[in-house]
């Protein structure tokens, strides 16, 4: 690696597809799909849907798109949902489930570990009464901020929801760094989260490598309302199997490498853990948090940046290992850190 290039640690989402990512794209057979005619379309949902149990899916241009679809599928105007104060379909996303879908979001604190606490999901199920919006569903993300939900947690999670008849949704943009965490097959242990989901979506774009495209998994019912909502928000594309090819590579060749940004980001942790003013979080996978205290912090982001790395910084500083980085870009990235605070 040259000495200039830059280590973009901004996000996963910054990758350039591979060589052969862009040749399985070149390759695709395609067809209109809002006609259903795309075959790599199809088989990207049938792939992804039987993989993770569910019995159909749809592509998504974003996460973004495929979460506000599976909310407006839930949910009708006046209903709601409960979510966590940093879940991406509360925070992240311009409030479309508010805007767009006419859905009130009930956010709650998070547990350190990035669950929601069983009591405060409970407590705030709302009665049936007219004053009240009609809570109607459970929003879980996993990962959360780079933590993955206990298995245990997500039982007595989707437990609780179904007692009290909420649906269940999961936002795994993520979800493979969740399944690639807990040791063993991939493909064998992302059936032990998504079991306690009734919807859950997935991005291509994150750590998997794709350059764009989410995939929204359901039942067949579901996934046909939610085809409505999905051209309604624009999403309705044509020859669109360019992309479902390139996030079907990902699922063949992308999901056990994510042990590799793993990997890298726990020799990130290390190399920062220490440095003078900075805590840093141990990291479960790809993302590592720290803050920084003291004189220092309002500078480091422009020194990193004039040493040609790159994070980001809008709550606490985040680190994200990904494809298109190495142990020599993230050891250089420590270098960055340790000569600013060290100076
Ligand atoms: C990135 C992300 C999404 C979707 O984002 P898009 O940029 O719209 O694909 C959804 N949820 C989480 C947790 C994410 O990190």
């Amino acid at each position: 690696m040259s000495n200039n290039k830059i280590i973009d640690l901004r996000s996963d989402t910054v990758t350039q597809p591979t060589k052969a990512m862009r040749a399985a794209m070149m390759d695709a057979p395609l067809g209109d799909d809002v006609f259903g005619d795309d075959p790599s379309i199809n088989a990207l949902q049938s792939a992804l849907a039987e993989r993770l149990g569910f019995e159909a899916g749809l592509f998504m241009a974003s996460g973004t798109q495929s979460n506000l679809c599976g909310l407006m599928t839930h949910c009708q105007r006046g209903d709601e949902y409960i979510v966590g104060q940093f879940a991406h379909t509360y925070r992240w996303e311009g409030g479309g489930a508010a805007v767009l879908g006419s859905i009130q979001p009930q956010p709650l604190n998070h547990q350190l570990d990035g669950s929601l606490a069983l009591a405060d999901i409970e407590a705030n199920i709302k009665p049936n009464d007219a004053h009240f919006a009609k809570t109607r569903l459970l929003t879980l993300e996993n990962t959360i901020g780079g933590k993955v939900l206990p298995l245990a947690y997500l039982a007595d999670a989707s437990a609780l929801a179904q007692k009290h008849g909420l649906a269940r949704h999961l936002d795994g943009a993520r979800l493979f760094n969740a399944a690639v965490a807990a040791g063993g097959d991939p493909y064998l242990a992302v059936r032990d989260i998504t079991r306690h989901f009734d919807s859950v979506s997935v991005c291509f774009s994150k750590g998997l490598g794709a350059p764009v495209g989410s995939v929204l998994l359901g039942t067949k019912d579901f996934i046909q309302q939610a085809r409505r909502w999905r051209k309604m928000t624009g999403g309705g594309m044509r020859q669109a199997g360019f992309l479902a090819a390139a996030a079907h590579h990902a699922l063949d060749h992308h999901v056990a490498r994510l042990a590799d940004d793993h990997a890298l980001a726990k020799r990130l942790a290390e190399g920062l853990q220490g440095l003078p003013g900075l805590t840093v979080e141990a990291p479960q996978t790809n993302i590592v948090f720290a803050d920084l205290v003291g004189p220092k912090a309002p500078g480091l982001m422009d020194h990193l940046k004039s040493r040609g790395v790159l994070a980001t910084g809008l709550y606490r500083l985040r680190f994200v290992t990904h494809l298109d980085v190495d142990a020599e870009g993230v050891d250089r990235a420590v270098r960055a850190v340790r000569d600013y605070l060290e100076a």
